[in-house]
């Protein structure tokens, strides 16, 4: 990974980390083939404590992800646990994107790489079509939660994959 992205800051178990992180990127790697390279070029990744309010935020113009060190270390399932209840996701929607690794911890890492990732990549979709309700917020937020959703092949509205295909 470290071919691609810079990782610093403050990480509590590093090779988990890199794992979860890892795993993400070459689910965007398959999914997307040619296009990669341009897609990961020049990001940098920067893990630390409070230094976003949410678990990871994007500056698309510097090409920085930033994540949380605490929230990078949960699992899908906890994450889910976490945000269901305030509204903001749906049960099944960050468990059955990954079911294989929704109980591991730092599952949660490779859901949110592949998100801000769909940030880099700068689209934005018309928020009726987002596949959750955290993406309803916002037409950026639709466009990176139906770019994890379609990097993962879950099934996402016809006119959001056109929309995700042009802009890669
Ligand atoms: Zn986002």
């Amino acid at each position: 990974m470290s071919e691609f992205i810079k990782v610093s800051g403050e990480i509590v178990d590093e090779e988990a980390l890199n794992k979860a992180l890892n795993f993400g990127i070459e689910q965007v790697r398959t999914k997307i083939g040619s296009k990669f390279s341009e897609v990961i070029s020049g990001v940098e990744v920067q893990v630390g404590n409070n230094i976003t309010e949410s678990g990871g935020e994007t500056d698309e113009k510097q090409k920085i992800i930033k994540i949380d060190t605490k929230k990078s270390s949960m699992s899908l399932r906890d994450v889910e646990d976490l945000l269901v209840p305030q509204g903001y996701y749906d049960t099944g929607n960050l468990t059955e994107l990954v079911p294989s690794i929704a109980d591991q911890a730092y599952s949660y890492s490779s859901y949110n790489i592949v998100h801000e990732l769909g940030h880099i990549v700068g689209g934005k979709l018309p928020v009726e079509l987002s596949p959750t309700r955290y993406g309803r917020r916002a037409t950026n937020e639709a466009f990176a939660e139906a770019f994890t959703y379609w990097v993962y092949n879950k099934p996402i509205d016809p006119e959001a994959e056109t929309i995700i295909r042009d802009k890669l």
